[in-house]
């Protein structure tokens, strides 16, 4: 078998494996004895810019500190806050600067030459996400020939909206020098090849198969997914029962707990829906408590939103936003027993949130864009088969690809809409509820992250290719 050289901007070293990209990246990785590359987590000075080298559990990591210089313009710059932006739709938010590009470029080069050195003539390399556009043709560059791959964790946007990245014809330039390119969904591939034929006078070969300069590249949907079994057991296990016993009071006399859990990133529409739950509380406002139909007193809505990027203006423009919000429908819509949204900007081990989706009527998944959206299959892994709960869902989230018919679906861009989908997840009957949750369960479990990294490593890896159809 050759081995796996995993590549990806945060490695799994040192840390728990928990999370998508950690998960399957480590068990391939430990199937094959490879090694995982990438950046150390460090911010050194110049001096220190060589490779660490260790073992874990027979996996081997090589990793690289980023100079001060690099952390600025590669990480937080470029990568933040101009391709994340852009691949997430928003053109608006998004800051183009030519140092920050060269700075991009350089580390991708830089990094392609320190993994270039420990290289196998024999090795597959597996390239992830945006970080690394260009790092299959550097490695070309340097004489690379091998099997090369690259998944894209986040949505890729039609070209009108690609195309307003200045250096957006070096970047997929880079990408064609892969073998194998992965996306969440068949829409994202879709752009992808548009883009491709279009820019890069790509011809079609097949469905999934087009030919750049005479090289042929398998373009793919492969929609990554969870540990489905491991999260079910979580959310069984002591730590999830306790998480879950701790927002129990809140929920006195029957309150049905909605819940949220989001990194706070503008990607995940947290103020369209905090204005969702304040739509709906306000469409009940001319009802008294008492009447049976009214929801005011009889949900609590409670929102997990680590920060995430606060050295970045727009995130912490987003912050603001939320803090004011959450107040200003607390104030308009809480009583004296009752507050409706409980916003809690800090973050929460996955054994304990597993406990929490548990409990939960509702769940609301509902970003503006989202490559796949982990929570929402996390939520239907998490749930008790006799008496599950509702997922809202983002038509806009990759996993609708997949859970559109095991969720009610909504366009979190219509505020009445969204209130109307929460209040029918809350009232949901039981057997619609048991309905929509085996459908959910079906692919949660059947389109797991095992079967996401076998997908994608039967197109990488040739021999097991040639293995299967023999
Ligand atoms: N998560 C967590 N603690 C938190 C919030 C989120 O462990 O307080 C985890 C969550 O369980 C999920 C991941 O972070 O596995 C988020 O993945 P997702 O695909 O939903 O969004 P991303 O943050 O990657 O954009």
């Amino acid at each position: 078998m050759k081995r796996l050289v995993g590549v990806s901007n945060r490695t799994a070293a040192g840390g728990p494996k928990a999370g998508g990209l950690a998960v399957a990246l480590w068990d391939a990785l430990v199937d094959r004895k490879g090694l995982w590359f990438g950046w150390s987590g460090e911010v050194a000075d110049v001096a220190r810019r060589g490779v660490e080298i260790f073992d874990e559990e027979g996996v081997s990591f090589a990793v690289a500190d980023l100079t001060h210089q690099e952390y600025d313009g590669y990480y937080l710059g470029y990568a933040n806050r101009a391709l994340w932006p852009v691949l997430h739709y928003r053109v608006d938010l998004a800051n183009f600067d030519e140092d920050q590009y060269t700075c991009y470029r350089g580390v991708n080069r830089r990094f392609a030459k320190l993994l270039y050195q420990r290289l196998n003539p024999d090795d597959m390399v597996w390239i992830h996400d945006y970080h690394f556009f260009p790092m299959a043709q550097d490695l070309r560059d340097l004489g690379w020939r091998g099997r090369t791959g690259f998944f894209l964790h986040v949505p890729f946007p039609p070209p009108e909206i690609f195309k307003s990245i200045p250096d957006h014809k070096a970047l997929c330039q880079g990408l064609c020098a892969n073998d194998v390119l992965g996306f969440q969904t068949i829409s994202d591939c879709e752009n992808f090849k548009k883009y491709a034929i279009s820019e890069l006078k790509a011809v079609p070969i097949d469905d999934d198969v087009i030919d750049v300069n005479g090289r042929p590249i398998t373009v793919r949907a492969y929609p990554i997914g969870i540990d489905a079994e491991e999260f079910e057991r979580l959310a069984n296990a002591d730590e999830a029962k306790k998480a879950a016993a701790r927002i129990e009071p809140f929920l006195n006399d029957g309150r049905a707990l909605i819940l949220g859990v989001d990194r706070m990133d503008y990607s995940k529409g947290i103020p369209n829906r905090f204005q969702a739950v304040g739509r709906m509380l306000d469409d009940d406002k001319h009802l008294s408590r008492n009447d049976e139909s009214a929801l005011q007193g009889k949900v609590a809505y409670t929102q997990i939103a680590p920060p995430s990027r606060t050295k970045v203006d727009e995130y912490a423009e987003l912050r603001k936003q939320l803090d004011s919000l959450a107040g200003q429908i607390n104030g308009d819509y809480g009583d004296l027993d009752w507050i409706p949204i409980r916003y809690l900007a800090r973050s929460y081990p996955r054994e304990q949130l597993a406990g929490l989706y548990r409990l939960a009527r509702v769940v609301l998944v509902t970003p503006l864009h989202d490559g796949m959206n982990l929570v929402a299959k996390e939520f239907i892994a998490a749930q008790d088969p006799e008496d599950p709960g509702v997922l809202v869902l983002s038509q806009f989230a990759g996993a609708a690809a997949q859970l559109a018919s095991g969720s009610i679906l909504v366009n979190p861009h219509d505020i009445a809409s969204t209130a109307d989908a929460i209040r029918e997840g809350l009232t949901m009957g039981l057997s619609e509820r048991k309905r929509l949750y085996e459908i959910a369960r079906k692919v949660v479990y059947g389109e797991d992250i095992a079967w996401w990294r076998e997908s994608y490593l039967h197109d990488l890896d040739p021999d097991l290719a040639s293995r299967n159809s023999a």
